[in-house]
């Protein structure tokens, strides 16, 4: 985000949660749920509508315009004035000059709103505890990102997801193996070997999956998504904008049919698992599966992650905390020196031991 000057970046509007005592800007406090004034220090409950609807993927796949990604657009800061620019897929932000919050407004792009979000259950402060408490596990991690972990390098941001709803019926054909033992030869030459038998399977699963999450964007792909899963989606709240102020917000990146595709690759692995545990083979020669999906529902949920990148010797690291659960993720950069130690040690306590053994006489 930078100043502009060009006239032809179209403007859009946006949104701040306004206090109705001082008319300053309210902004989400995620440790007592409410929204808070930063300028005379009032303080409002959030009211919340737990009533989140699945909805049809037809209605889905007929609103799913994409927009081109690297489209800008402007808004003027209420604020302090500056034009500010904003990206398609950005949908809060703050304003680079003064720090106000900024919720662009529905219809100013095209493409889904958001349906539900399940808002930060916790400030940065404990975002940067739980990250910490993470990185002392990391024992070849170096010192000074350790300390880089404070809640000031900590962001807040609302990361979209598609979740897929779907009942399941797949019929399944295939030829699969068992490994098998037998004695062969006779006298000296009497051994065991193993070899396969093959056989034809065929079946029906049926399941229900619920929930599947399909991570939307390249900041947090669907790797950084498993491993600070699940998000608490009992703390799931209709979307509305008072819980992004204050916070980074992003639109999709990938819409809503390259998910669904993902969903049910995703599905197809999990269809085969219930076949392997099903017949319990040890080889696949084939194995077809036909799965139909009915009654698919999806929901575009946002979901809160605190994130910090890292510069380390011209590499870069994230770490990212799910502000639903506090569970961490990411990649530490690792120390020379500290694994220089470690072996040291590590050398030092195989002679230690040693020594030990032979002055205990075990090793006489
Ligand atoms: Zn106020
Ligand atoms: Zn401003």
């Amino acid at each position: 985000m930078a100043e502009i000057t060009e006239k032809d970046v179209k403007s859009i509007d946006t949104y701040s949660v306004k206090c109705k005592s001082c008319g300053g800007t309210m902004v989400f406090n995620p440790e007592k749920q409410t929204l808070y004034c930063e300028h005379c220090g009032n303080e409002i409950d959030v009211q919340k509508d737990f009533d989140v609807k699945e909805n049809d993927i037809k209605e889905g796949f007929a609103h799913a315009e994409m927009w081109d990604a690297d489209e800008q657009a402007t808004y003027r800061c209420g604020n302090c004035g500056a034009v500010v620019v904003v990206n398609r897929d950005e949908q809060a932000s703050l304003c680079p000059f003064c720090g106000t919050s900024h919720i662009v407004k529905e219809g100013s792009f095209k493409g889904l709103k958001p349906q539900v979000v399940i808002p930060f259950q916790f400030g940065a402060d404990r975002a940067g505890e739980f990250s910490k408490k993470w990185a002392r596990r990391r024992l070849f991690a170096p010192r000074k990102f350790k300390k880089s972990l404070s809640p000031e390098n900590m962001h807040g941001v609302y990361e979209p997801c598609f979740t897929f709803d779907s009942n399941t019926v797949s019929y399944y054909e295939g030829r699969v193996g068992e490994h098998r033992t037998r004695t062969v030869g006779s006298g000296d030459n009497k051994r065991t070997e193993t070899y396969t038998v093959y056989y034809r399977i065929k079946g029906t699963i049926e399941h229900f999956f619920d929930d599947i999450f399909i991570a939307t964007n390249a900041n947090f792909a669907q790797e950084k998504f498993w491993k600070i899963q699940p998000f608490d989606t009992k703390k799931s709240c209709v979307y509305e904008n008072k819980y992004l102020s204050g916070f980074v917000a992003d639109r999709y990146q990938r819409d809503i049919k390259d998910c669904w595709e993902d969903a049910k690759k995703s599905m197809d692995k999990r269809i085969r698992e219930f076949i392997r545990d099903r017949h319990n083979y040890d080889v696949v020669d084939y194995i077809n599966v036909r799965t139909t999906h009915n009654d698919v529902k999806y929901k575009y949920v946002l979901v809160p992650v605190y994130m910090m990148n890292y510069r380390y010797k011209n590499k870069s690291y994230d770490v990212y905390v799910n502000g639903s659960t506090g569970k961490v993720g990411g990649k530490t950069p690792v120390s020379p020196l500290r694994i220089a130690i470690a072996v040291l040690l590590g050398a030092a306590a195989v002679v230690g031991l040693a020594l030990l053994f032979l002055h205990s006489g075990f090793l006489d």
